[in-house]
């Protein structure tokens, strides 16, 4: 089969992957779509020691199985199916979970990949390719509302304007939430519903004298200097929401979050079903954040474009 293998930093393209092997309950998916997210450039940085085929945002059509012919999109975690976490239908937090693409398990950039048949879901007609390779990330920014109220009248904040950012904002708008965005690129204002505010410089220095501080601050940027200046854009009582892994550990006062009584929330994976939803409805525009498309045989090319600055969403198609 032909993929992306990555080792010790080095992508290569290769026709002799293994095949995904079938296995009861699991269905095996030919990718048509994946995206480059900011995980897989930090894998091809060393991250998690990832030795494998890399990608997690895909869509792709079954080859087998219940949904067999079906456009499906999958969550990436696979869980052991017998720990108190997967009993409670939480695969996202089995401790002895694999995740497609990034721990102890074969992902997207290739040919085809294999997940839990309970994994996937079937792409509504009104969702395109393009579109539902954003399902992934989408779901990981709605999942702020499912662990804080970011309804109407909630004033939320949100620390960055890449892919994680732009989408964190969409999610909290369309639940209706006084939404805005704190960013380093003027023209992506263009990218948000009309409803969000855009600001420039707010991260990068201490704001002149008091400022109307948020109720939810979103760090989106995995940025550890970022990290440190969100205490001060927050109103006591009010919520942190962690939504990026930083690579280096972060040193932060936390005496401001012990004085005003912050929570710091961490957030990751969202349930695939509700992003769906979203974008089937149009409440979720991200087929803008798309860049360029390149095939897998271009994929250095394709890191490449990914890797400049200020590009949104480098899609794969093998
Ligand atoms: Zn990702
Ligand atoms: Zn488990």
């Amino acid at each position: 089969m032909r993929g992306l293998h990555l080792d010790r930093g080095r992508l290569s393209l290769r026709g002799d992957l293994p095949e995904p092997s079938p296995r009861p309950d699991w269905t095996v998916v030919a990718v048509r779509r994946a995206g480059i997210c900011a995980t897989d450039q930090a894998l091809v940085r060393g991250y998690m020691d990832f030795v494998g085929t890399p990608g997690h945002e895909f869509v792709g059509v079954a080859l087998d199985g219940p949904l067999r012919g079906r456009r499906v999109v999958g969550e990436i975690n696979a869980g052991c199916g017998e720990c108190a976490e997967c009993r409670r239908g939480d695969a996202r937090h089995c401790a002895s979970r694999s995740v497609l693409g990034i721990f102890g398990h074969q992902g997207a950039f290739a040919e085809r990949l294999a997940l839990p048949t309970r994994n996937l879901l079937a792409v509504p007609d009104a969702v395109s390719d393009d579109e539902a390779t954003f399902v992934e990330p989408l779901a990981a920014a709605l999942h702020i509302a499912d662990d804080i109220e970011v309804g109407p009248g909630v004033r939320c904040l949100v620390a960055g304007d890449g892919k994680l950012g732009l989408l964190c904002a969409m999610a909290l708008a369309a639940r209706g939430a006084e939404v805005t965005v704190a960013g380093r690129h003027a023209e992506r204002a263009a990218l948000l519903p009309p409803s969000v505010a855009y600001r420039i410089g707010m991260l990068e220095s201490q704001p002149a004298g008091p400022i109307d501080r948020f109720d939810v601050v979103v760090e989106a940027t995995g940025n550890p200097d970022v990290l440190a200046r969100l205490p001060a854009l927050v109103r006591p009582r009010g919520t942190i929401v962690l939504k990026t892994t930083t690579e280096r550990p972060v040193a932060i006062d936390l005496a401001p979050l012990v004085v005003d009584e912050i929570r710091l929330v961490g957030s990751r994976c969202g349930r695939f079903e509700p992003a769906l939803q979203a974008l089937a409805e149009r409440r979720a525009a991200v087929a803008g954040l798309v860049a360029a498309r390149y095939s897998l045989a271009d994929a250095e090319s394709a890191f490449a474009h990914a890797a400049r600055r200020g590009v949104l969403k480098v899609l794969l198609e093998p």
